[in-house]
C-alpha cells in the first residue's frame, strides 16, 4: 500500500511541473489517471514518449515540427517575403487562423523580461536576422500587447529597421465584444491610434 501511495505521489509531483498546474490540480489529474483503463493510461504515456522522440524544432522558423525545415517554411503557396514574428508556437497557430495572412512565421521562444533574466540572447533573434536576406521585405511584429511584449517589439523594431526591412506592428485596440466604458486608457489610446478610414 505504501508503495502505491509513493507512485501516486510521484505522478502528482511530475504533473506539478506542467504550466498552470498547482498541487491541487495535479492531484485531481492523478486520480483521474488512476481511474483510466490500463490501455488508456498506456496510450497517454505513449503519446508523451512519441512526441518527445519525433518532434523537434524547425531550424528556420524555430517552430515545433516533425520535419526540418517545417511544412510552413517549405510551403510554396505561402509568401516567403513576409514574416510574422510571434512569442510562442501557440501564437503562430492562433495567427494562422486569422484570414489575411499568408506569409511565414518566426517563433521567438518567449519575450524580453529583464526581471526574469530573459535577454535578447535567450530568444531566437539571431535566427531571425539570418532570414532577412535576400527575400524578406516585411516583418510583422505580433508579440503580445502587454508590457513585455511591447518592449520586445520595440527592441526588434530598433534592431531591424536600420537593416532596410519594413517593420510593422499588429494593430492594438479593443477586443470584439468589449465595452468602451470598461477599457483602460492605454487600450483606448491604442484603439484611436489604430483607427482606419471607412
Ligand atoms: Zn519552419
Amino acid at each position: 500500500m505504501l508503495q502505491s501511495a509513493d507512485s501516486v505521489e510521484r505522478l502528482i509531483t511530475e504533473l506539478t511541473r506542467l504550466p498552470g498546474i498547482g498541487r491541487k490540480s495535479a492531484a485531481r489529474l492523478a486520480f483521474h489517471i488512476l481511474k483510466l483503463t490500463k490501455q488508456e493510461a498506456n496510450d497517454l504515456a505513449e503519446a508523451i514518449r512519441v512526441v518527445k522522440e519525433k518532434v523537434g524544432f524547425c531550424s528556420v522558423c524555430c517552430n515545433i515540427s516533425e520535419t526540418d525545415p517545417c511544412r510552413v517554411c517549405t510551403d510554396p503557396k505561402r509568401r516567403s517575403d513576409v514574416l510574422c514574428v510571434v512569442e510562442e508556437v501557440s501564437d503562430a497557430a492562433a495567427m494562422d487562423k486569422a484570414e489575411g495572412f499568408n506569409g511565414r512565421f518566426h517563433i521567438l521562444g518567449g519575450r524580453l523580461s529583464p526581471l526574469n533574466g530573459i535577454g535578447p540572447d535567450d530568444l531566437n533573434i539571431q535566427q531571425l536576422l539570418t532570414r532577412l536576406k535576400p527575400e524578406v521585405t516585411e516583418i510583422i511584429l505580433a508579440t503580445n500587447p502587454n508590457v513585455e511584449g511591447e518592449a520586445t517589439a520595440t527592441y526588434l523594431a530598433r534592431l531591424l529597421k536600420p537593416l532596410g526591412v519594413k517593420v510593422t506592428r499588429i494593430a492594438r485596440g479593443l477586443p470584439v465584444g468589449s465595452d468602451l466604458e470598461y477599457a483602460d486608457a492605454v487600450t483606448l489610446t491604442r484603439a484611436l491610434e489604430g483607427r482606419q478610414e471607412y
